[in-house]
C-alpha cells in the first residue's frame, strides 16, 4: 500500500506553518523577519526548525541520508506524531503487544484511537498469528518495541520480518535500547520497506534523557509529513547543541554502554544467590526484569533503603517481577547488599 494512502486526508491536505526561518536558506546579516530580540543574548535567534546540523551529524554517524530523519522532543514526540499522521480518530486502531512501553496506549487514548493489546508469548515473543488475527482494515499501525520493555529482551527478527511483508499499514519498532544489544539496527531497512519507522533516542546509552531528544527514520515521504505536524521549533537550540557536542563523542558512549554491560552481567551473576529470587529473564538492554517471591515486599523494603526500582507487579505476565535499572557499580553494590540484607531477615 502506498504511504500516502496510510495518512489522514486531513494532514495529507494540510499546508503547513512556514516559519521565516524555514522561507529563507542563503547568506544574511540583517534579520528582521521574525520579531526576535535583536541584543545578543546567546539565545535571542529561533533554532533552526529542522535541525540541520545534527541531521547531518547523524547522517553521517548512521548512514542514512537526512530526508529519512526526524528530531523529535523526546521519542515521545515520535509515537504521537504516528498516531497524529497516520490514525484517524474514533476510526483507526493500532496493534501492539503486551506488555509493552506505556506511551503507546496513553497516546492512542490521547488521540481517541483503539489500541489492541495481545500478549506475547511465555517467552516473551511475538504470538504472530494473535498479532494477524487483531488486525482489521481499519489497523494503521504495528507497535514492536526491540528490545522491549519491561521485559528486555529482543524480538525475534524473523517474527518481525514476517510482519513487515505481512502487514500494509505502518509498523514502528522502537529500539530505545538498541544501542546495549548486540542486534544491528531495522534501520538498515528502510530502503526496503518504506513503510516501517524505526525510533531511537538519546535518553538512555547517550546519557541524554534530560535534553529530550528522540530520533526517528523512516522514508522521506513519512518524514515530510511528520515535519508538516510537528511544532516548528519542536527542538531547542541547547538541545541541539548538547546533541552535537554528544553526536562528536561516541567513544564516551560507547565506554559507559561497556561498563554497563559488564555491570549487567555482574547482577545476573549475584542475584541468583538470594533464595527469593525466582527467575533473572535475559537482557538485551539496561535493565534486568527480576521474578521474586513477593515483589511488592520487595519493593517496599528497597524503597525504604533509598533504593528506587520499578515494581511491574501488577503488569500483564510480569507478576511478581521487579524492573531493575543497572547503575554504576558502586550503586549496584549497594542495591545487592541491601537485598542481602532483606534476604537474611525473611
Ligand atoms: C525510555 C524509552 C523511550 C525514550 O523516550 P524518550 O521520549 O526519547 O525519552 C522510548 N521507548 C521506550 C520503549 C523506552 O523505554
Amino acid at each position: 500500500m502506498e504511504i500516502k494512502s496510510l495518512i489522514r486526508p486531513n494532514i495529507l491536505k494540510l499546508s503547513p506553518y512556514s516559519s521565516a526561518r524555514n522561507e529563507f536558506t542563503g547568506d544574511a546579516a540583517i534579520f528582521l523577519d521574525a520579531n526576535e530580540s535583536p541584543y545578543e543574548t546567546g539565545l535571542n535567534r529561533y533554532p533552526d526548525p529542522l535541525q540541520h546540523d545534527v541531521k547531518k551529524l547523524l547522517a553521517a554517524r548512521k548512514e542514512v541520508p537526512e530526508n529519512r530523519i526526524f528530531l523529535g522532543n523526546g521519542s515521545d514526540e515520535a509515537i504521537d506524531l504516528v498516531y497524529r499522521v497516520f490514525c484517524v480518530p474514533g476510526r483507526d486502531n493500532v496493534v501492539a503487544p503486551a506488555p509493552t512501553y506505556g506511551m503507546y496506549e496513553v497516546c492512542a487514548e490521547i488521540n481517541d484511537v483503539e489500541y489492541r493489546r495481545v500478549p506475547l508469548t511465555a517467552d516473551f515473543q511475538l504470538d504472530l498469528s494473535g498479532m494477524k488475527a487483531a488486525v482489521d482494515d481499519r489497523t494503521k499501525v504495528l507497535w514492536l518495541c526491540s528490545p522491549n520493555n519491561p521485559t528486555g529482551n529482543l524480538l525475534s527478527a524473523s517474527d518481525i520480518e514476517e510482519l513487515l511483508q505481512w502487514f500494509g499499514g505502518i509498523v514502528v519498532i522502537d529500539e530505545a535500547y538498541i544501542d546495549f544489544s548486540m542486534q544491528r539496527s531495522w534501520m538498515a531497512r528502510i530502503g526496503e520497506y518504506p513503510r516501517l519507522i524505526v525510533l531511537q533516542t538519546l535518553s538512555k546509552a547517550w546519557g541524554l534523557a534530560s535534553v529530550r531528544l528522540g530520533m526517528a527514520f523512516a522514508h522521506e515521504t513519512v518524514i515530510r509529513y511528520f515535519n508538516h505536524v510537528k511544532y516548528p521549533y519542536n527542538i531547542n537550540l541547547l538541545t541541539q547543541r548538547q546533541a552535537l557536542t554528544a553526536l562528536a563523542q561516541e567513544e564516551a558512549t560507547r565506554a559507559r554502554v561497556e561498563e554497563i554491560l559488564s555491570e549487567r552481567a555482574r547482577l545476573v551473576t549475584a542475584l541468583p544467590s538470594f533464595d527469593f529470587i525466582r527467575k533473572i529473564y535475559p537482557s538485551d538492554a539496561n535493565f534486568l526484569l527480576v521474578k521474586v517471591d513477593d515483589a511488592d515486599r520487595t519493593y517496599d523494603y528497597l524503597t525504604r533503603r533509598g533504593i528506587i526500582v520499578r515494581n511491574r507487579n501488577r503488569v500483564q505476565l510480569c507478576s511478581g517481577c521487579l524492573r531493575i535499572t543497572v547503575g554504576t557499580p558502586d550503586e549496584n553494590r549497594t542495591l545487592l547488599s541491601a537485598l542481602e540484607s532483606f534476604n537474611k531477615q525473611l
